[in-house]
């Protein structure tokens, strides 16, 4: 069976959801990254570039990848080595980042900055995500960082063509 892409999009969503990640966490990412740089930012407006992004099929592609890994290592069904090492979010891995930067990678290059600054920083929602009793989110923190990256990177480039 082939799924269309109304399916691609709610599955996707409803993925985050179920991982416990909303819009309005990934907003709060967003306002984090671009409140110094835009005047009179909302969280509305900041809803809005991170709806655009969950649009794309990209996008969708690295959400659901990840978040299969992680569910699959929670379960304990992957084969050795890979189970203890998405476990473990072992640092040397990167595979987790390469493809959240996907994701970065769909609004050029000021998305890979903020990316590298959200991943460092860790506010809200990422915090919550690196706490390893809350079970596993080897992929899911690193793509959750990568769409508010690529929100911010959308929000700055608009702003710019406005102004
Ligand atoms: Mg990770």
């Amino acid at each position: 069976m082939k799924e269309n892409s109304q399916f691609y999009t709610e599955t996707a969503r409803k993925w985050l959801l179920e991982r416990g990640v909303t819009i309005d966490d990934i907003a709060d990412l967003v306002y984090y990254l671009q409140t110094n740089y835009i005047e009179d930012l909302t969280m509305d407006l900041c809803k809005e570039h991170i709806e655009a992004v969950l649009r794309k099929r990209e996008v969708q592609n690295a959400i659901l990848t990840g978040i299969q890994l992680d569910r699959l290592a929670e379960k304990n069904l992957l084969d050795v080595p890979i189970q203890g090492i998405i476990e473990r979010d072992e640092g040397l891995y990167g595979v987790d980042e390469v493809i959240a930067l996907s994701i970065v990678n769909v609004y050029g290059s000021i998305g890979f900055t903020n990316y590298g600054f959200i991943d460092k920083q860790k506010p809200g929602i990422l915090k919550k995500l690196n706490d390893k009793n809350q079970g596993c989110h080897t992929f899911l923190d690193d793509i959750v960082g990568a769409i508010a990256a690529a929100a911010s990177s959308r929000l700055a480039h608009s702003a710019e063509d406005t102004e």
